[in-house]
């Protein structure tokens, strides 16, 4: 097995008083899709931010291609290639399409690349190209979603991980949007989804972690996950 790209060990976290995380361990393997799961409030999105430093890690490690980068701010990560597409996409509704993309290709690391992932971004998204001097807050919620994982790659992400992708989008909009993740891990991306929509993100899914109340409940590869009897029974109605 290669080793981990992105890596958390034993993890403890929250805010002020309150802790959240009590001791997560993750870990994400290159050109892998790697899910994590979880009933509102688990703990998903607060383990996005310990990981990423908008918030502190108060005991364990977050590694990033085998360093330590735990102390390291949200923008050191995202220059070195940990980008995140936030929740709700937090997008510039007055910008055009083409100036929220440029916005997103914000660290040094990519500059450079700036026309080439523009070329890439289009290609996987047709839509936006159509649309480039149209401004975001004109565009239907999926669109808007496509936008904002555009933007993440204009930041040449060595490690893409995408907070509730789904959330409020039609069935065949997370569909399109999940087919177009399927091609950017053909491609070669390490992803990480946080995911409400488990039927969708388990099937595309290469290892899932679930979890609970703060703490890890299971994980394991993803179809093994899909046909774990509680997983099924709190999380997929079934
Ligand atoms: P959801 O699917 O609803 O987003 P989640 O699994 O992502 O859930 P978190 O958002 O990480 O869960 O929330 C975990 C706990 O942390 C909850 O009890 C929540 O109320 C609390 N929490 C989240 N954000 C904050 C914050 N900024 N300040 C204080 N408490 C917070």
């Amino acid at each position: 097995m290669s080793e981990a790209l992105l890596e958390l060990e034993d993890v403890v976290s929250g805010y002020d008083e309150l802790q959240v995380l009590w001791g997560v361990s993750v870990a994400v393997m290159p050109k892998r899709l790697t899910t994590l799961v979880g009933a509102n409030g688990a703990g998903k999105t607060t383990l996005l931010r310990a990981a990423l430093g908008s918030i502190r890690v108060w005991s364990g490690r977050v590694r990033f291609e085998g360093e330590d980068v735990t102390r390291l701010s949200a923008y050191q990560k995202a220059a070195r290639g940990l980008v995140l597409v936030p929740e709700g996409r937090q997008l510039f509704n007055d910008m055009t399409v083409e100036e929220n993309l440029e916005l997103g290709a914000y660290t040094a690391r990519a500059r450079p690349d700036y026309a080439a992932n523009l070329e890439r971004v289009f290609t996987y998204f047709p839509r936006l190209k159509e649309r480039r001097k149209q401004k975001a807050g004109t565009f239907s919620g999926g669109e808007q979603q496509m936008l904002a994982v555009a933007r993440g790659l204009m930041a040449s992400p060595k490690v893409l991980i995408i907070d509730e992708l789904s959330l409020g989008l039609s069935p065949l909009l997370t569909q399109q949007l999940f087919g177009t993740l399927a091609d950017l891990k053909n491609d070669g991306l390490t992803l990480v989804l946080v995911e409400q929509n488990l039927h969708l993100a388990l099937a595309l899914s290469d290892y899932a972690y679930v979890l609970a109340e703060g703490r890890l409940h299971s994980e394991g590869p993803s179809r093994e996950v899909a046909n774990d009897p509680d997983v099924r029974k709190a999380y997929m109605g079934m």
